[in-house]
């Protein structure tokens, strides 16, 4: 029996699909290596260019990162099973401590009522009940995890939920933010949001943010809050609010999806003093991630695909980690990363660390205030509808040489020229949608399939898929391989669909 190495959906298209690698190898690196050399595709993704493992890679021997047994020389043997984990960004009650929420308030008998099936747990309590109606949290994003969450939060009587969201409902939102409806569409979020909860529960005190969260307003808006949950779709976000609830001690509770699979975990570096030592000392967002991946490596939901229901999992299981702070029960979700994979209904369990050289939460950290996350992640911070990133791009364009819009390709196959367009969208994207005459060459297989494009190195190659993003990767992918006339079709098919051909679907 070889040594099993679980591939992340993420980077199951360098693996041929496949979800398990076996290799035989005495350790660690050696696994990696061979591993490696079976798909060289995947190399760039665990390796930098001088061959080290890269930051936003962890691997877990068993329940343990590697980081903290013997790096890349940790033993591994026959039977053993790796875990490459991607970013993506009970029992007998103990009491660990309180988070200072006090119990000084008193329930009407419509509240005694409401909460009566909380108010008989021994463990929730009319104690717990009171310290939920004293308690804030602060909701960042009101999409698919913030669905559930929120929902919840609300009937089990949270006191004040705070919403941070920019964004309007949107047609394809629908499939999985339970928390909108459809007479919602085209509704900013944040008020769709208020209205499901207050409906839910008219004792909860809604506040709502209709903004982006940013480096400029993070602090004031966080500082009022007892908890804060990362309901966040973009990594820019996500190492914001991570930075944020690090430099105001505030616990972090974590999710996120991406397909069929989840992770959740509390982040919270101060939780060693907030519980009067009562809790160990809590690894933060960038203990496990360091750093971002680089961009387009991991896909946004809106690009990969998500199964509706997986939020509704992921973002009800952030709403127990909340109450159990807030009410003091049970065991917090602190250094430990919950994995969990719903095609085989499977959950696993990782340890996480406080990494002692941690660039925000450790003793000696350089980063004391708030910084560019956008320029950080060398990405958008995406919260925003389709439709607003679509203009934005397109309005941009007009100038760049590599580029072309919509419009000007409409004009030029309207005067009849002959146009070779390269979709480089997935087979079921195209199975969809899509522009007549194009050539379908998903962008995963575009490397090794070059060979097809052979002749057409002076040729003006025009590239597009869904919104602009992939075809860009794509059209970096043909320069490097001599093909001299490239050009992104920006905004993608959606931009065609919305601006040129009304007709067409959109997804
Ligand atoms: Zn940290």
């Amino acid at each position: 029996m070889a040594t099993r190495i679980i591939i992340p959906t993420a980077l199951r298209q360098y693996t041929a699909g496949h979800e398990v690698v076996e290799v035989s190898a005495r350790n660690v690196g050696e696994a990696l290596t061979k591993l490696v050399s079976q798909y060289p595709d995947l190399k760039k993704n665990l390796y930098t260019d001088d061959g080290k493992l890269r930051s936003f890679v962890n691997v877990y021997k068993g329940d343990s990162n590697i980081k903290d047994l013997k790096g890349l020389e940790t033993d591994v043997r026959l039977g053993d099973e790796l875990i490459i984990v991607p970013s993506i960004a009970g029992g007998a009650v103990a009491t660990f401590g309180e988070m200072q929420i006090e119990s000084d308030v008193t329930l009407s008998n419509e509240e005694i009522k409401r909460y009566s099936r909380h108010l008989i747990l021994p463990e929730f309590g009319l104690e717990g009940q009171k310290k939920m109606k004293n308690a804030s949290v602060l909701m960042i994003g009101a999409g698919g995890l913030g669905s559930p969450f929120a929902m919840y939060l609300a009937a089990a009587g949270i006191g004040k939920l705070g919403i941070v969201d920019f964004d309007v409902v949107d047609y394809s939102n629908l499939q999985r933010q339970i928390l909108h409806r459809t007479d919602s569409v085209g509704k900013p979020k944040a008020e769709s949001a208020k209205a499901t909860i207050n409906a839910i529960n008219p004792f909860v005190d809604v506040v709502t943010y209709d903004t982006p969260l940013t480096s400029q307003n993070a602090l004031e808006i966080l500082k009022d809050y007892d908890v804060i949950v990362d309901g966040t779709d973009n990594f820019p976000t996500r190492y914001l609010v991570n930075d944020a609830c690090v430099l105001l001690g505030k616990p972090n509770v974590y999710g996120s999806i991406f397909r069929f699979e989840g992770q959740v975990s509390v982040f919270w570096a101060n939780s060693h003093e907030a519980t009067n030592g009562r809790l160990p000392e809590g690894a933060c967002y960038r203990c496990l991630y360091p750093e971002p991946p680089p961009p387009g490596l991991v896909p946004s939901c809106a690009e990969g695909g998500v199964l509706g229901v997986l939020p509704g999992v992921v973002g009800t299981m952030q709403a127990i980690e909340t109450i159990k702070l807030i009410t003091g029960i049970g065991e917090p979700m602190i250094n430990r990363l919950l994995l969990f994979d719903a095609l085989k209904m499977k959950f696993r369990e990782l340890k996480l660390k406080k990494n002692p050289d941690c660039v925000v939460c450790s003793d000696h950290a350089t980063i004391k205030e708030l910084i560019d996350y956008e320029a950080f992640c060398g990405m958008p911070a995406n919260d925003h509808s389709q439709n607003a990133e679509l203009q934005s791009q397109t309005q941009g364009a007009k100038s760049n040489p590599n580029e072309i819009t919509v419009q000007e390709l409409k004009a030029r196959l309207d005067a009849g020229e002959k146009l070779f367009i390269l979709d480089v969208r997935n087979p079921n994207e195209w199975e969809i949608v899509r522009l007549n005459g194009t050539v379908l060459i998903p962008l995963p297989e575009l490397p090794n399939r070059l060979s097809e494009l052979k002749g057409k190195e002076n040729t003006e190659i025009l590239v597009h898929c869904k919104m602009g993003g992939r075809s860009a990767q794509a059209c970096e992918i043909l320069r490097q391989n001599g093909f001299k006339n490239v050009k992104n079709v920006v905004g993608g098919i959606t931009a065609w669909a919305t601006q040129i051909d009304p007709s067409m679907p959109t997804y």
